[in-house]
This record gives structure tokens, C-alpha cells and sequence, in this order.
């Protein structure tokens, strides 16, 4: 089989750097030993590039998840860098593409069906066709003066946050050799296998609760390696919430990155996808998986009735909530309209949109209660078909 030629420069960052830290970090460590001081450095620096790319290139520069002050951004540009993953506008491009084909063999670029291996690292190893450039998915990228200051002194920028930085604390901390090995080299690699933990591991392992239609899961132990973004299956299909956990309980300390950006006017204008949209997902995922269960086994006909009218009221419950949103819309759109509204007229409409706030409310948990019953009819449709069995 005819393999593409391999990109040398790369295989000497993906595969040159983790050997060399593979001998060169023990063996400093053997001899010399490191400081709880120049590890507390290394986890600080492994957060800081840690999360400009999952805060800054992926959240904010891929999917426009939120607004963000210039110094934020800057911020995100100088420690993305450091990240030695390529430029915003390069990472973001990709990314962009990985969501809109993913799992497609030619056009994703990490396609996770062409394996763990290739969708981890091997990707990058070699020059396929799959890699090459287009930026016609990014043209507002190319307009962001940051991203592209960024992008044409990348390589500048990139050594001086590797190299250049861990010097200087070497210097400052009296041990410049085993401050470069820790808080440069090992520090770089770490932070390389937990981000492509996110194209590689997080498409094959876990749960999926909102859809099928993809590859990516929700991985808790994924979340807590990767700065938050193992909840990877939510993310594919609701890739504009600035979160990716969406529970309060979830790990996901880039969410809390933003959030508190957005308290201290750092960033604004926070995409959340609404509760309701999220439930249908989940409702429409377990629907489906019932609808397979039951056309496997025979003699359930009941089953598949009240499956039926349950399928149904969940219709029917989306339809009233498109109508009510459009007609909240509506509401908002007069209440601009009219400055020289009667004060009468007013306390009407604030009565108005309180009791469409209620229905709104009635109907999300109308879903609630909904996926409590699926989940019962799925245990009664294991029963009975256990003992048909
Ligand atoms: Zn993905
Ligand atoms: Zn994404």
C-alpha cells in the first residue's frame, strides 16, 4: 500500500521530542533530582497552554463560543503558541472541519474511523491529502488582526514560549538544564497526548446520551485530563456552548475559565444552548435506541404502543415549544417597538411573558418526566424480552 511521504518536521516534534523526554527527564532526575518548585512550574505551564487552546483556539477561535476582550485573546495567542500545536487560524481550520465531516475518511482530518492510531497521531506524521490547507472555512479568522499576527510569527512566538521562557525561569530558579527538561520538554509532550486524547480516545470510548449519529463520547475520566473536553459527544452536537460539561458536577475547568472571564469583563455574549434542546436530544437518542430494541424482538405489541403515544406527546411537546419561542420572539420584538407604551399595556405584557415563561417551564419538564418513563419501558422491554428468551 502506497502510504504518503512522512512530514519530517513533525515527526521530529511528535515522535523526536517524547523519546528524547522519555531518556533525558529520568535520567536528570536520577542524577541531578528536581525541585517541588520546578514541578509546581511545569503543572502551572501545562494549564496555561493546557487551556488557551481548549478556552482560546477551540471554544472562542473554532466555534465563536463567546466574545472575548483583546488582552484575553492576546493571552490565548502567546500560551496557545506555546502549545506547539500550530497556528489559531491552521488549528481552528481543521477543527472546523473535523465537526463539519467527521468520521469521513477523506475530509476529517483526525477521522476516528480510520483508527486510534491515526485519529491520536498519525494524522500528522504524514503528509495526506486530508491535511492540506483551506482556509475558506475560517474567513473570519483571517480577518481577526490577533489570529493572524499570530500566524505569521508563529514559529518566533512558539520557540520563545518552549524554549526562551523555561531559559529564563531556569535562570531564575538556578537550574536551567532541569527547568528546560521539566517545564519545557515534558511539560510539551504531557500536554500533546492529553489534547489528542480529544480526537483519539474521546471518539471511542464512552457514553453516548445526545446522539449516535457520530463517533464522540462523554468520558469523565477524559474530562479531568482535558481541561474539560471529554464530554465529547455533547460537544459534537451542541459545538457552540461555551461549556462542555454541562452539569454543575461535570469537570470542565474551562468552562469555569470563561465563566469567570465573564464576571470580570473579560468575556461576554456566553452561548448556552436551552435545557429544552438539550433534553430533546437526549429524548430523540433514547426513542431511537427503543424504536431498534423493540423492531429486534417479536410479541411486545403493547410495548410498542405505549412507545408509540409517548413518541407522540414528545412531537407534540416540541411542536408547542418552537410555536411558544416564536411567540416570545414576537413579544420581545413589540416591546422594542413601542416607546410610548400605556403603563396599562405594559403590566399586560409583563403578565404575558410571565405566564409564557411558565409553559415554557410545564413543558421542559414535561421532558423530564418523559425520560423517566422511557427509561421504564426500556427496563420492561428488557424483561419481556429476557423472558422470551
Ligand atoms: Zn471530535
Ligand atoms: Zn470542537
Amino acid at each position: 500500500m502506497n502510504k504518503p511521504p512522512l512530514d519530517t518536521t513533525n515527526v521530529i516534534i511528535f515522535v523526536g521530542l517524547p523519546l528524547l523526554a522519555l531518556v533525558l527527564v529520568p535520567l536528570w532526575g536520577v542524577y541531578h533530582g528536581y525541585t517541588g518548585t520546578q514541578w509546581l512550574w511545569a503543572v502551572a505551564f501545562l494549564y496555561l497552554n493546557g487551556m488557551s487552546i481548549t478556552g482560546g483556539y477551540h471554544r472562542l477561535w473554532a466555534h465563536n463560543a463567546y466574545d472575548a476582550h483583546p488582552a484575553l485573546r492576546w493571552f490565548f495567542a502567546f500560551w496557545g503558541a506555546g502549545a506547539l500545536q500550530n497556528s489559531i487560524l491552521i488549528w481552528a481550520s481543521d477543527h472546523r472541519r473535523h465537526h463539519r465531516y467527521v468520521d469521513d475518511d477523506e475530509k476529517d482530518p483526525y477521522s476516528a474511523s480510520r483508527g486510534l492510531w491515526f485519529s491520536h497521531m498519525g494524522w500528522m506524521l504524514r503528509e495526506y491529502r486530508s491535511n492540506e490547507e483551506d482556509f475558506s472555512n475560517a474567513r473570519d479568522l483571517q480577518r481577526d488582526p490577533i489570529v493572524m499576527w499570530q500566524h505569521n510569527h508563529y514559529v518566533a512566538l512558539t520557540v520563545f514560549m518552549n524554549v526562551g521562557l523555561p531559559v529564563l525561569l531556569g535562570v531564575w530558579l538556578g537550574d536551567v538544564i532541569g527547568t528546560v527538561l521539566l517545564v519545557g520538554l515534558l511539560r510539551l509532550v504531557v500536554n500533546h497526548h492529553v489534547t489528542f486524547f480529544i480526537n483519539s480516545l474521546a471518539h471511542f470510548w464512552g457514553r453516548r446520551p445526545y446522539t449516535e449519529d457520530n463517533s464522540a463520547r462523554d468520558n469523565d475520566l477524559l474530562a479531568f485530563l482535558t481541561y474539560g473536553e471529554g464530554y465529547h459527544n455533547y460537544h459534537h452536537i451542541f459545538q457552540n456552548d461555551y461549556r462542555n460539561g454541562i452539569r454543575w458536577w461535570h469537570w470542565d475547568p474551562t468552562k469555569w475559565m470563561i465563566n469567570l472571564c465573564s464576571r470580570v469583563g473579560l468575556a461576554s455574549n456566553l452561548t448556552r444552548v436551552p435545557d429544552f434542546k438539550i433534553q430533546r436530544a437526549i429524548l430523540d437518542t433514547q426513542f431511537r435506541r427503543a424504536h431498534n430494541k423493540l423492531d429486534e424482538g417479536r410479541d411486545c405489541e403493547t410495548l410498542r404502543e405505549t412507545l408509540e403515544r409517548e413518541y407522540q406527546l414528545f412531537t407534540q411537546s416540541i411542536n408547542e415549544w418552537t410555536a411558544l419561542q416564536a411567540e416570545r420572539y414576537e413579544r420581545k420584538k413589540e416591546q422594542l417597538g413601542g416607546a410610548l407604551e400605556e403603563h396599562r399595556q405594559q403590566l399586560q405584557q409583563k403578565w404575558d411573558s410571565a405566564a409564557l415563561r411558565t409553559k415554557l417551564k410545564t413543558l421542559e419538564y414535561g421532558l423530564k418526566m418523559q425520560r423517566k418513563r422511557l427509561q421504564l419501558l426500556m427496563e420492561q422491554v428488557r424483561l419481556h424480552q429476557a423472558q422470551m428468551a
